[in-house]
């Protein structure tokens, strides 16, 4: 069945019990066992619980991968799949990653005697001389947060094996619709539910993903040992979430291509940012390794911080926010937002200027968003 089919259906056969269509809202912790020695499929709703069961199912579907599990939030998630790490192993990362997976690698696993180093994620070779006896790990972002830089997941993919590690993608931005790392060699995905898979900005999730069954038996061991699980209503949000993914990402990606093009010609932006646009240095890419070109947009005001918080403030469709991936539009200034705990030096070596605004296009009428952008920008 193809992609859309499997979003909708995937994991979720109509109840055996009642004919229920939608799958029910499992509320419940625990579940009668038959006997000694004759439990029911389902004994405890930390280790299992069937509303989370069917999104699981769902999701490894839509990546293409064996086994998923979810998760609270998506650095729930993280934080399962560093737990296979042992004190003196190497995490080898990218640089552009998301805000939260840099704290929990500084703050979490490196006082755990876990090595980290970083480099620039547009080149492959870079992660192939960083490549140690004891990296474990190679992680990555595709595109990334705030720049939309690409990483080439196949060749990042066989470096990382030729010295005998995985390699963990975070497809939080580009979604299984646009981009299926595992088809690409990647060993494990992990996503933050709460922005495009969730899709309506009501629920925090997380969801790792892989082909791997050894990995895949670690990761359940520590979902079930830590207890960071997916909550069932939460569980079935995500689940009604997933059936319009297609939809919506069609829809966000439209608005994105014809946004970007916008920005791309106004007189009080210098620069914008997205791979949809052939200018951008790794549209190539962008067209071999994903489907489409997801619906994150930033660009450059002409000026500086004070520039940009004139703009933010006019905004009246699009939010002045944090996040992204909702129906709704949003906008953000990483300087001040998701990059704040990093030093300025550090922002202006990354390309994260003052002027730098995010914009997660969402689904409303494109004339509203471009009357909006325009009247914010005068
Ligand atoms: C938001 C986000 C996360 C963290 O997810 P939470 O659900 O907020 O815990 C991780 N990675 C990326 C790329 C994100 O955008």
């Amino acid at each position: 069945m193809k992609f859309s089919t499997r979003a909708i259906h995937a994991g979720q056969e109509a109840d055996p019990t009642t004919g229920a269509v939608v799958m029910p809202i499992y509320q419940t912790v625990t579940y009668k066992f038959k006997g000694i020695d004759d439990p029911m499929p389902f004994e405890y709703s930390r280790v299992a619980n069937p509303t989370r069961s069917a999104l699981e199912e769902c999701l490894a579907s839509l990546e293409g991968a064996t086994g998923g599990l979810c998760f609270a939030s998506g650095m729930a998630a993280i934080d399962a799949v560093v737990s296979i790490l042992k004190p003196g192993d190497h995490i080898l990362s990218a640089a552009q990653i998301y805000g939260g997976t840099f704290r929990h690698f500084e703050h979490i696993c490196r006082p755990r005697g876990i090595e980290i180093s970083y480099v620039d994620c547009t080149d492959p070779e870079n992660f192939r001389r960083a490549m140690t006896p004891g990296t474990k790990l190679v992680w990555i972002e595709s595109p990334t947060n705030p720049l939309l830089q690409l990483t080439d997941i196949a060749a990042v993919a066989a470096i990382a094996h030729a010295g005998g590690a995985k390699l963990v993608i975070d497809n939080t931005f580009a979604t299984p619709y646009f981009q299926r790392p595992l088809e690409l060699g990647a060993d494990v995905v992990v996503h933050s539910m709460t922005k495009y898979i969730g899709g309506h900005s009501d629920v925090l999730g997380g969801a790792v993903l892989t082909n791997d069954l050894k990995l895949h038996g670690a990761f359940k061991f520590y979902q079930k040992a830590a207890g960071g699980v997916l909550a069932p209503f939460d569980s079935w949000l995500a689940l009604r979430g997933l059936k319009t993914l297609a939809v919506r990402m069609r829809q966000h990606e439209a608005n994105a291509i014809a946004i970007a093009q916008f920005l791309k010609g106004h007189p009080r932006v210098r620069q914008t940012l997205f791979p949809g646009l052939p200018e951008h240095p790794q549209h190539e890419l962008a067209k071999k390794q994903m489907s489409g070109f997801g619906a994150m947009v930033s660009f450059e005001i002409d000026g500086g911080r004070k520039e940009a918080d004139q703009f933010v403030r006019r905004l009246k469709v699009f939010t002045f926010g944090e996040s992204l991936g909702g129906v709704e539009s949003l906008a953000a200034h990483p300087a001040t937002m998701s990059h704040a705990s990093m030093s300025p030096e550090e922002r202006e070596k990354a390309g994260i200027t003052e002027g730098m605004i995010r914009l997660s296009i969402g689904i409303e009428d494109i004339d509203d968003l471009r009357h909006d952008l325009d009247q914010a920008l005068k």
